[in-house]
């Protein structure tokens, strides 16, 4: 076979590896180069990020540790006894492991079907469309194509205060893999990440403190829902300090000091460890040759227009490495929509229609305008609420807190945001993307027959709610 591609694929995560098989489905000669390797240095491993340290690996340990949770604490006010309920956090992690090797060995198999070649190594853009790949032995091979997708993703930040050791103070990586439940846990970063890997330690028994620099809590969330998440977080135990700055860390005798300020003064904290979650970078080191003539912007990502665009013609960038959310599904999208442009369709990514989820317990999820966006914006706009509360599906699952908003503008009663904070958040957000895909007014949703009893009831009912006539609530 040639060394000449209709589209060359730099880095294999959602993103990646998910442009790849759609161009390999439209017909296009397709490879995809890949550098991540197996810890034994002999084998390549696909599925990026979110498979191999992200998405699925935090999943796995997020499930597990709520089951835990919920078994020592929730069983008995239930007629449940499981006395002396234990963790074997060996197990827990090679379960982890092996959802993992399951999902990443799935990618391999799907590129075989789909007639994907995948190259292992480092990629390189150089000028007018060739690829330069250097293999773990240092080999290099230059190939060729009439497209190249840049999809490296992104990496943790690392703050100069507490640079990472790999041992005591750790990225969300080395969070995926403590051997035993931390005694004292810092997290530094109150966002998605950092609540989510606070939450499954604490739910194992760590008595976690979460140190956020800014005054408000989860400020991209509709306020009303991210103040009722705060509360119960707090209730479960998450100490999570607003406002407080980190001024340093150091690990003495086994222990991580760290040093902070907030409103009320000077601090200092000791930890058995520290997670540092203060947001992720978009990873390029060594992709593009100076005359690649692809442009960065100024915080480091590679500037592409609304379709994924670089400056370069025939190079296309997806995913974490540009503008937008890093999120796993965002980068599917722009790489089937990429792959599909190359294939001469005009596909769009709708950036207004992208669910975003926080996977603690409850969730969090949300698409579309904030309250406090549609305020600052002098938007006119009417509101429904229903709380989980008046649920009878949500009583009888035990997890009856959070709520459903809709905000639906004034004039054409079209759903402009969706937020629910609650049991399965994760899954009930999809209704409300799949409303604001097809245009739908809440009141379309409010003449929508749902089954009973569902938690999506409430859906309907905070519909209700936006035209004033909620049922089952006083
Ligand atoms: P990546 O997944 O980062 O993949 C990039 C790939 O490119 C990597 O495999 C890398 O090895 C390879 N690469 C880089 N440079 C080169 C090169 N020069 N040559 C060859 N290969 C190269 N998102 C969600 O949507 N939902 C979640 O629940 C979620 N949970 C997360 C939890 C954690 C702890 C973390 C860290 C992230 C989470 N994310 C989640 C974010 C998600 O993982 C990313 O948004 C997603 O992986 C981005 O996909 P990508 O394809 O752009 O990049």
């Amino acid at each position: 076979m040639s060394d000449k591609y209709d589209v060359i694929v730099i880095g294999a995560g959602p993103g990646g590896y998910v442009a790849a098989i759609k161009a390999a489905q439209l017909g296009l000669k397709t490879a995809c180069v890949e550098s991540w390797t197996s810890e034994d240095g002999k084998a390549q491993v696909l599925g990026g990020t979110c498979l191999n340290v992200g998405c699925i690996p935090s999943k796995a340990l997020l499930e597990i540790s709520h089951k835990f949770e919920e078994s020592s604490h929730d069983f008995e006010m239930q007629g449940i006894i499981a006395k002396d309920v234990k963790m074997d956090i060996g197990k827990m992690m090679e379960r982890k492991s092996g959802i993992v090797k399951q999902l990443t060995g799935g990618i391999a198999g799907l590129f075989k079907s789909n007639g994907v070649t995948s190259i292992h190594g480092h990629g390189k853009l150089l000028a007018n469309r060739k690829v330069e790949v250097t293999d773990k032995d240092g080999k290099s091979k230059t190939y060729e194509a009439e497209n190249i997708i840049l999809a490296t993703g992104s990496k943790p930040i690392q703050i100069p205060p507490a640079p990472f050791d790999g041992e005591y103070i750790v990225d969300s990586e080395g969070a995926l893999e403590f051997t035993e439940v931390p005694k004292r846990l810092g997290v530094i970063g109150a966002g998605v990440i950092g609540l989510e890997l606070g939450s499954v330690w604490a739910r194992l028994g760590a008595e976690v403190t979460v140190l956020e620099a800014q005054d408000t809590f989860l400020p991209a969330v509709d306020q009303q829902v991210a103040k009722d998440a705060l509360k119960q977080f707090q209730k479960q135990g998450l100490n999570i300090v607003m406002g407080a700055r980190m001024t340093g860390a150091e690990v003495k005798r086994k222990l991580v000091n760290v040093n902070y300020e907030d409103s009320k003064g000077k601090h200092e904290a000791k930890f058995d460890k520290l997670i540092v979650a203060v947001g992720r970078r978009p990873y390029t080191d060594n992709l593009l040759s100076e005359d690649a003539g692809v442009q960065m912007d100024e915080r480091g990502f590679i500037f592409v227009d609304d379709n994924c665009k670089t400056e370069a013609p025939g190079v296309w960038a997806i995913g974490d490495v540009v503008r937008g959310p890093m999120l796993a599904h965002k980068a599917s999208e722009e790489g089937i929509m990429v792959a599909e442009r190359i294939a001469g369709h005009k596909p769009q990514v709708n950036y207004d229609c992208i669910p975003n989820v926080v996977y603690t317990f409850p969730e969090v999820a949300w698409v579309g305008k904030t309250e406090e966006q549609m305020k600052a914006e002098g938007e006119e706009y009417n509101v429904g609420t229903f709380p989980f509360a008046a649920n009878g599906r949500a009583m009888a699952a035990n997890s009856a807190s959070g709520l459903v908003k809709i905000i639906a503008d004034a004039k054409t009663d079209r759903i402009v945001g969706f937020h629910v904070v609650g049991p399965q958040a994760s899954e009930i957000v999809a209704q409300g993307v799949i409303a604001m895909e097809f245009g739908s007014s809440a009141e379309d949703l409010a003449l929508t027959c749902f089954a009973h009893p569902t938690l999506s009831e409430s859906v309907h009912e905070a519909a209700l709610a936006v035209g004033g006539g909620a049922i089952h609530i006083a």
